[in-house]
This record gives C-alpha cells, structure tokens and sequence, in this order.
C-alpha cells in the first residue's frame, strides 16, 4: 500500500518490511535512527514497548497508550498513532458516530485505540471482553460507560459494533454468535485476515451493514503518509494494492 502511494505521489521513497524479536526492538529503533530513516510503520506486537525507545510520544498516542507510527523530524524520533482516526474514518464510510450507542468487542491496543475513536466522535461506548478485568481497567480510564463479558452483547442494544479481538484472525470463527447481531447496526471488524470474516458474514445475513478492516488499514496507512509528506494520495490506490494481496 505504502509503495503503491509512494509510486502515485512520484516520491523517491520505498517501504520495507523488517521481522524484529522483542529482544530487538531497541537496537531495531536505534539502527533505524542512524540510517536516517523517514518513517517507521510499529505494528504487532511492538505498539506499546515501542514508546521507551522514542524522543517524544504525541498526547493522542500517550492517551490511547500505543504508538503506531513513528516519524523522524528534526533528528527526533516522534511517535504518534493513526489507527484511532483510520478507525474512525472506516466506520463514518457507514454511519455518523455522534450520539451513537457503540459497543467494543476485546481490551487489548486496538481495542484502546478504538474507545478513544468513538468517544473523540461523540459515541456511548461500551466494553466487551473475555477478561472482563481488562475490559474494565480501559472503561475506567478511556471514559466508556459498561464493561462485561463478550455473552453480554445479546442483552445489548446497539448502533455500531466494533471487533477488535483477534478471533477470525486466519480462522472462520466469530467473537460472538449471530443471533446476538442487530440488523439495523453497523459492524465493523479491525481483522483483515480474511477480508470476509465470518462475523461480517454473519451480520450481513442479519440486515446489519459491514464495514471490513480492510478500510481502517487503508485509512491509517493514508495518514501516516499525509503526517511524513503533508500530502494525501489517491484512497483508491492503497485499496487496490489491498486487494492485490488479499
Ligand atoms: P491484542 O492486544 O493481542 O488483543 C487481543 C484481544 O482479543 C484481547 O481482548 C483478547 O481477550 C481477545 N481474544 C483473543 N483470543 C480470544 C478468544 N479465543 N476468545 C475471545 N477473545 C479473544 O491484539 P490487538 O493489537 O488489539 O489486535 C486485535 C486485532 O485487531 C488483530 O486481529 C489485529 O490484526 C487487528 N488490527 C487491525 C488493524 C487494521 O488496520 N485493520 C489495526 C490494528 C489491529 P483477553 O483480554 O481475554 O485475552
């Protein structure tokens, strides 16, 4: 996706993939700082030991507790994190936020990041996880009204529903049974992996309408750019090379 944006935007520029061990990780960064190295996309599981080993850590990214994106300026490595807006903007490709009563699935980063995007929007959040402790401790500190366990969401009504446990991730199963979805709601699911996960299926065939994590990647993919160049490039070329690979 970077890549394709790169190629689109005609910057001399290339982004590559490294597999970097936990051990790693600070020689990883400190290798990245000598080489000169514009940008850093952190992704699992990396996000939030990252932050030790930054100069400076934007008050969205320190809020949220996970940084995604790092950014060379001035000689500092300056981390912030675009995955709460790439959320946000893949949900608003189906609805309104403001107002709405939204329930999260899951308590780990994204689940963070994902509480942090619908209370920023305006929306009622409420946590759902399988350790109801964990789901708690971010209800608490993030300002979501509920916490409880992931059966509960038959019991609930809801607009929007997010999935941010790594069930469906390379499987076909679902974080929560079909009947509990609620046809007139938006679902999203932050798995990528498939592309059609079964809850999204499972809520298309309830009359809720879908929106995959595909979109959320795009879009947070879109503003690391726009954070490194001040430019944005076409949405449509991120999502095909998405679907190149998919
Ligand atoms: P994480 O910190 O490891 O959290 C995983 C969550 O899944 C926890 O809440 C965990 O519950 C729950 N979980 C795991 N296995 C479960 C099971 N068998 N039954 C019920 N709950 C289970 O992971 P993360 O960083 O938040 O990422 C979560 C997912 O989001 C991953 O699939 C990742 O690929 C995806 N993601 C997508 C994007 C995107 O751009 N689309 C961006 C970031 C992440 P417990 O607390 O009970 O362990």
């Amino acid at each position: 996706m970077h890549n394709a944006a790169y190629a689109a935007l005609g910057l001399d520029a290339v982004f590559l993939a490294f597999d970097v061990p936990g051990e790693r990780l600070g020689s990883a960064i400190a290798g990245a700082r000598a080489l000169g190295v514009r940008q850093l996309a952190i992704s699992l599981p990396h996000k939030q030991a990252v932050m030790a080993h930054l100069d400076e850590i934007d008050e969205t990214a320190r809020c949220i507790g996970a940084v995604n994106t790092v950014t060379l300026r001035a000689g500092r490595l300056v981390g912030s994190n675009t995955d709460w807006l790439g959320l946000a903007r893949a949900l608003e490709r189906e609805t309104k936020l403001d107002g709405r009563r939204a329930v999260v699935l899951g308590a780990g980063g994204t689940a963070r990041a994902a509480v942090f995007a619908l209370r920023e929007r305006g929306a009622r959040v409420t946590l759902l996880n399988r350790t109801v402790a964990r789901a708690e401790a971010i209800t608490k500190e993030l300002g979501a009204e509920r916490a409880g366990p992931l059966e509960s969401l038959a019991e609930l009504e809801f607009d929007v529903l997010v999935n941010t446990t790594s069930v469906g991730l390379r499987s076909d199963a679902s974080p929560v049974v079909a009947s509990a979805l609620r046809p007139n709601s938006v679902v999203f699911d932050a798995v990528y992996e498939p592309a059609e996960t079964r809850l999204l299926r499972d809520a298309r065939a309830r009359g809720a309408r879908t929106v995959g994590g595909k979109w959320m990647l795009v879009e947070q993919a879109l503003e690391q750019i726009r954070i490194w160049t001040g430019e944005t490039p076409p949405k449509q070329i991120l999502a095909e090379a998405f679907d190149q690979l998919a």
